[in-house]
C-alpha cells in the first residue's frame, strides 16, 4: 500500500525536469546542479492542529507544506527547482493523498518543481517538505544586510491571513464584521488557506534590496529578526501599513493594526533598500506584486511603531513563537 501511495505522489505531485537525473524510486535522487549557481535549501513542516486545522481541505494542506516552503525560497532570492516531501499518515488513505497531491502539485508545476523523493511513514498527520533552488553566487537576499537611512517595504497586504484565522476561531471579537459580506471573509480565508509565495518578487529584489524575509510570524517578529541579524532597529508608520479591501471591511481601525503587526501566515516579504532604489517598487509593481514603504531602519535595535502624529504606538502581541 504505501508503494502505491509513492507511485500517485510520483505521478502528481510535481514537474519534469531535465536536471533530475534519477528521481523518485531509487535510494537517493541524484540532481544536475546548472554550473556556478549556488543551492538554497529549506525545510518546514506543518503539523495538524497546529499548523493547520483538523479539519482543514487537503487540498489546500498539500498547497500550503509547499507555499511556506516557496516563501522561504522567495526570501532568499533563489529560483525553485526541487523539493522531498515526508508524508506521516495515521493510514494509507488513497483518496486523502489524492486530494493532497493535487494542491501540491498545482503549485509545483506552476514554479516548475520537480518533486525527487521522500519518506512515507505512519503516525500523527505531518508534513514536511523540503525545497532546493539555485542563486547566483553572494546574490542571496540575507537578513543581516540592513543599514540605517534604509527604507523598509513590504510586497502586497499584511493581516489578511490572521483576519482569515480570526474570521473560523474568534468570531465573538468581531462583532459587528459578522454581518458584512461573505465575500470579504472568504477572501481572508483564501490568504491564509493558499498563500501566493512572492517568487518573482524575491528575484527583482536581487543584487538590490540589502536584507529581506517572508513574513510567516508577523511583521514585528519577523521584521525584529532583521533588525537583530544586522545591528540596527526599525521604525514603523503605523498608517502606512498595507491593508487589502476585504481587511478593511471587517475590522475596526484597532484590531485591524493588530493584524497588521501580529499576525502571522502572510507569506509577503519583508525588505529593506537603500531610499535611492525608488525605481524598485514600480520594477515589483511590474513583475506582478507590489510592494509599500512602511518605513526606516534606525540606529539603535527594536522594532517601533509611530502614529500620524508621530507617538509611539504601544505594541500588541508579537508574533507565533512555538514553546512560548
Ligand atoms: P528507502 O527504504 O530507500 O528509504 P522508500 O521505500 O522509503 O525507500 O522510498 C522509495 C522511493 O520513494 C524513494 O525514492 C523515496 O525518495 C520515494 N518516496 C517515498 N515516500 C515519498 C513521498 N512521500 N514523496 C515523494 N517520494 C517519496
Ligand atoms: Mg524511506
Amino acid at each position: 500500500m504505501e508503494f502505491e501511495l509513492i507511485e500517485l505522489i510520483k505521478s502528481r505531485c510535481g514537474a519534469q525536469r531535465d536536471d533530475v537525473w534519477l528521481g523518485i524510486g531509487d535510494d537517493a535522487a541524484v540532481l544536475a546542479m546548472p554550473l556556478g549557481q549556488q543551492l538554497a535549501v529549506s525545510t518546514d513542516t506543518l503539523v495538524a492542529g497546529v499548523h493547520f486545522p483538523q479539519n482543514a481541505k487537503v487540498y489546500d494542506i498539500g498547497w500550503k507544506a509547499l507555499a511556506v516552503n516557496l516563501s522561504d525560497l522567495a526570501a532568499m532570492g533563489a529560483v525553485p527547482a526541487w523539493a522531498t516531501l515526508a508524508l506521516t499518515l495515521p493510514a494509507a488513505d488513497r483518496a486523502w493523498v489524492e486530494q493532497f497531491a493535487d494542491g501540491f502539485g498545482a503549485l509545483a508545476r506552476e514554479y516548475k518543481l520537480a518533486l525527487v523523493g521522500g519518506d512515507t511513514t505512519q503516525g500523527p498527520l505531518a508534513i514536511t517538505v523540503t525545497v532546493h533552488g539555485f542563486i547566483p553566487p553572494d546574490a542571496a537576499l540575507l537578513r543581516s544586510g540592513a543599514r540605517v537611512g534604509d527604507m523598509i517595504c513590504v510586497t502586497g497586504t499584511l493581516g489578511d491571513a490572521a483576519g482569515g484565522l480570526a474570521c473560523v476561531t474568534g468570531r465573538e471579537e468581531l462583532g459587528a464584521a459578522l454581518a458584512l459580506p461573505q465575500e470579504s471573509r472568504e477572501t481572508l480565508l483564501a490568504r491564509l488557506n493558499r498563500p501566493a509565495p512572492r517568487v518573482a518578487a524575491g528575484l527583482v529584489l536581487r543584487g538590490r534590496a540589502h536584507a529581506c524575509i517572508d513574513v510567516s510570524d508577523g511583521l514585528l517578529a519577523d521584521l525584529g529578526h532583521i533588525c537583530a541579524a544586522s545591528g540596527v532597529g526599525a521604525e514603523i508608520a503605523a498608517e502606512s501599513l498595507p491593508a487589502s479591501p476585504a481587511l478593511l471591511a471587517l475590522f475596526d481601525d484597532e484590531r485591524r493594526r493588530a493584524l497588521q503587526l501580529a499576525g502571522g501566515d502572510d507569506y509577503e516579504l519583508c525588505f529593506t533598500a537603500p531610499d535611492s532604489a525608488s525605481s524598485l517598487l514600480a520594477d515589483l509593481a511590474r513583475s506582478g506584486c507590489g510592494a509599500t514603504r512602511i518605513g526606516r531602519i534606525v540606529s539603535g535595535s527594536g522594532v517601533r511603531v509611530r502614529d500620524v502624529h508621530g507617538a509611539e504606538i504601544a505594541l500588541p502581541r508579537r508574533g507565533w513563537e512555538h514553546f512560548a
